[in-house]
């Protein structure tokens, strides 16, 4: 039984060093919020499994010896020749702020079956079923194949996490909230950005565009991604939501979500339980490229919690292994092995030898 199993689009990622349209030389990676997971989980030592699908093509070796070189079990990832596995192109634009660059409609990636899924799932059930928002985004049968994970999760007991990793260049507020509320009641531990939470309350929950507008406005991240932020409209009142987090996370409770991670950049992160609320600080790092924190971050989190340990220890685990992926240039090169999980309150200067 792996630990974790979870699925969706990983793509090329290219990354320059200024602006795109000058040209110039760039770094070829992979990325892909599930697989930044599995990696960052890997590196913690867990067993994980990847799926997916990447075209019959160079771009698609890439990401899966990548993945598997990162000791990602990619035995039920998919090789799709009838379309190229996406794109991306990170810009870094300003010392704080990077542009994003998609090439993935119609991607290999984005036609995902549920039968696909289903065998994958099946082949050897996990103790943990990890999805992000993006996938149902994708296509209808990138949804419904999520859909069918869900089911197949309740069927053999595996835990659910979901990070609702809201992109509004592939949906709407609308249209992700539609999705995400039908899922919250199968859904055992939900990640969210504070300003993501009201796409999964039941009702209207304050749906009011929050989620979109503050993507732009984040609290003070060293680097932060805006391909999320272009043509959003501008800041609402984001820092005064109508319906405080508590209350937010408790309507989550209620509907039977266990625990509500709340992930709020650099000022750390709050877990909600039916026992009460914890908070943990962000880690002071310098932040070098903030993209990849979020994974990051959720490995960590997964990773305590397999280890059995309360929400506390997996918060802490979970703004370490942020704090690596902020630290570092790269979606999840930079995130931590459990040996390194010390390293970051060495005073400057360290010498690891
Ligand atoms: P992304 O989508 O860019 O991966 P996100 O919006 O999902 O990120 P964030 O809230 O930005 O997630 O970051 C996740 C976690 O990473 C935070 O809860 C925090 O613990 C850590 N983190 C983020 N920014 C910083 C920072 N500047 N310094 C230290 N830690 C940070």
């Amino acid at each position: 039984r792996p630990d974790v199993f979870t699925f969706g689009e990983t793509m090329v990622a290219l990354r320059g060093s200024g602006p795109l349209k000058l040209g110039g030389t760039m770094n070829v990676s992979i990325a892909g919020a599930e697989s930044n997971v599995a990696i960052g989980l890997t590196r913690l030592g867990h067993d994980v499994r990847w799926s997916g699908a990447v075209g019959e093509d160079e771009a698609g070796q890439l990401v899966l010896r990548t993945l598997r070189a990162e000791g990602v079990d990619v035995s039920s990832a998919a090789t799709d020749p009838g379309a190229p596995t996406g794109l991306l192109l990170f810009e870094p634009r300003l010392p704080e702020v990077t542009r994003v660059h998609y090439y993935r409609t119609g991607s290999a990636g984005s036609r995902l079956t549920a039968d696909m899924i289903q065998r994958a799932f099946s082949a050897a059930p996990p103790r943990v079923l990890h999805l992000t928002g993006i996938t149902p985004s994708l296509s209808s049968t990138a949804r419904s194949a999520a859909r069918r994970a869900l089911q197949l999760a309740q069927e053999h007991g595996s835990l659910v996490c979901l990070d609702v990793n809201f992109r509004a260049r592939l949906w709407t507020a609308e249209e992700a909230a539609e999705v995400l509320r039908e899922w919250i009641p199968a859904v055992d531990v939900l990640i969210a950005s504070d300003d993501e939470l009201p796409l999964c309350l039941p009702g209207d929950g304050g749906l009011d565009g929050s989620a979109e507008g503050s993507e732009s406005s984040r609290r003070g991240k060293g680097t932060r991604t805006c391909a999320d932020a272009v043509n959003l409209p501008p800041q609402g009142d984001v820092g005064d939501p109508a319906v405080s987090l508590a209350t937010q996370a408790q309507l989550l409770l209620d509907q039977g979500v266990s625990e509500i991670v709340v992930k709020l950049g650099a000022a750390g992160a709050r877990v909600f339980t039916q026992s009460g609320s914890v908070h943990r600080p962000a880690k002071p790092v310098r932040a070098v490229d903030a993209v990849g924190a979020g994974d990051a971050f959720v490995a960590g989190y997964l990773s305590a919690l397999l280890d059995g340990e309360e929400p506390d220890v997996r918060l802490e685990r979970a703004i370490t292994s942020g704090a690596f992926a902020v630290a570092s240039r790269g979606d999840w090169e930079g995130a931590p092995t459990r040996s390194e999980l010390g390293m970051l309150g060495a005073p400057p200067g360290t010498v690891v030898r």
